[in-house]
């Protein structure tokens, strides 16, 4: 092994290779649940070295496992056994000039989201991904997860908005897809397949996006609801309304927000009422001729009359804006301060939300009574990020952990859902996919992953099991 990190090294040059204690930042994932130390941490600085370090370590027998920010809630992005190499993208961060006419940029994988959103901003073009962990995740691992975030119900997940990709294939070749256009049905959709791959048949290295011009106006509203079948009927509704200028539908419950608030003192929340449960809406347009407050102001009228809406106030700054986004996106990380948690990523189709929530919460306290449950996500495309925090008083779940990951996965299933909705399957779910999916797709996936990396070096133990 000493030969192969001679090796290593000598492709990658000082920076580039992290072994030791200097690897310790790269070995845990985000929920500090799963890794364990690597080999090494291999740190590229381009697509070359990619490849040379892919094809070292297949010589030499070593796993590979791509890593982006380290932001993915599933365990896939760290290493489970010593005999393995972690390539992180993490110095590769070029971000060429965007293509104003064709709207597309072509970027590094190790862009991280924040940074790709802030060099588009002067040229009024805008990357239509946001999520809470926009600060690290990179454009690497965003597409190895296909990820989605709370516009994906306009836009769609990152597999609609790649358009090019390049990729390092498991045997250090490196496939060039770096095309510029939606229209390509030049045979198989390639670049569409490795969006949700988990890093199990290639290493990312660079990609071409799709932009979208910024809306030069946007009206956000905080609303509280009176439940959540209530914030079911206002979605649909307000989507009839608002049409193609509905930008964000967005809920949380009661018991996110206390936690928030709790362990985040710089929270502010400025409604009078308190409900079960909020909605924030968000309607954006490109021109500034459509009247964004009269849709927003009149849909919220309609919701209270019909006694949908208790309370709601409209945005009335840039600041306030982001002080009502902020309430929902801190809501993984209030109920991170506040100890253990399980989270579950379900998506079912949106007019079931409500039903999903009320038999979730029959099935959860029939198994803990008094587990305190936390949804809140993406309503516009049905997903729910329904995450539990043992009852008050506990500091655990009494080992029960199996047992509402099961029962929420059968439960969404039997709604036509899936219990994988925006995070991927990692390390952590697929034993469950194995149960929960028909046989025919979990072979197809496994002949699928063989077609590509017939060694099976590419983070082993994510996404499918190969024997
Ligand atoms: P990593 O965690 O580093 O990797 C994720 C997976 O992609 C791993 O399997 C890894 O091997 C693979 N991978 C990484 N880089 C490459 C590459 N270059 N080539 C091939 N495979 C690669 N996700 C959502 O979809 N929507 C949300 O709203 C959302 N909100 C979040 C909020 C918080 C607070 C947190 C912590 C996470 C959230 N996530 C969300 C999950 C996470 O941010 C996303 O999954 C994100 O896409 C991960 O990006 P990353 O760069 O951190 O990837």
């Amino acid at each position: 092994m000493t030969d192969t990190v001679a090796a290593l090294r000598g492709i990658l040059g000082p920076k580039g290779w992290l072994s030791g204690d200097d690897a310790a930042p790269y070995q845990r994932d985000w929920l500090n649940r799963y890794g364990i130390r690597p080999l090494g941490v291999a740190r590229p600085a381009n697509t070359a070295e990619v490849a040379a370090v892919v094809k070292a370590c297949r010589q030499a027998g070593l796993a590979v496992v791509p890593q982006g920010g380290n932001t993915g809630l599933c365990g896939g992005a760290i290493a489970d056994q010593a005999n393995a190499v972690i390539v992180s993208l993490s110095r590769m961060t070029a971000i060429g000039e965007p293509d104003l006419e064709s709207g597309s940029i072509l970027v590094d994988a190790g862009v991280v989201l924040a940074g790709l959103h802030e060099a588009l901003e002067p040229h009024g073009l805008m990357f239509p991904m946001h999520l809470g962990a926009e600060g690290s995740a990179r454009i690497g691992g965003l597409i190895g997860t296909n990820a989605g975030g709370s516009q994906a119900f306009r836009f769609g997940m990152m597999q609609d908005m790649v358009l090019g990709l390049e990729v390092v294939m498991p045997d250090g070749t490196v496939w060039d897809g770096l095309r510029a256009v939606q229209k390509d049905n030049a045979g198989y959709q390639l670049r569409k397949l490795f969006c949700g791959s988990e890093g199990t048949l290639g290493i990312v290295t660079r990609a071409v996006l799709r932009l979208y011009p910024t809306p030069k106006q946007q009206a956000s509203a905080l609303l509280v609801m009176s439940d959540f079948a209530a914030a079911v009927t206002f979605g649909a509704f307000l989507r009839g309304e608002a049409g193609e200028f509905l930008a964000g539908l967005e809920f949380f419950s009661d018991v996110g927000l206390t936690l928030a608030l709790k362990h985040l003192p710089d929270l502010a929340y400025q409604l009078e009422t308190r409900g079960d449960v909020y909605l924030l809406v968000e309607v954006a347009s490109g021109s500034t001729r459509v009247p964004l407050d009269d849709i927003l102001a009149s849909a919220l009228e309609w919701g209270m009359e019909q006694g949908l809406v208790v309370d709601g106030a409209l945005a009335n700054s840039g600041a306030q804006r982001a002080q009502f986004w902020r309430l929902r996106e801190e809501q993984p990380e209030g109920q991170r301060l506040e100890g253990e948690q399980l989270k579950h990523d379900i998506s079912v189709p949106p007019g079931a939300i409500a039903r999903f929530i009320e038999a979730g919460a029959k099935l959860c306290n029939d198994i803990l009574p008094g587990v305190r449950i936390n949804p809140f996500g993406h309503l516009g495309d049905g997903n729910i990020h329904y995450n539990l925090s043992p009852p008050e008083g506990r500091a655990d779940f009494d080992g029960k952990a199996t047992a509402f990951a099961e029962a929420l996965a059968a439960l969404a299933t039997g709604m036509g859902g899936s219990f994988a909705a925006e995070h991927g399957l990692g390390r952590a779910k697929v034993a469950m996919a194995d149960r929960n999916r028909s046989s025919t797709e979990r072979t197809l996936m496994a002949q699928l992953k063989r077609a590509f990396d017939p060694q099976a070096m590419m983070n082993p133990g994510v996404l499918v099991r190969i024997p």
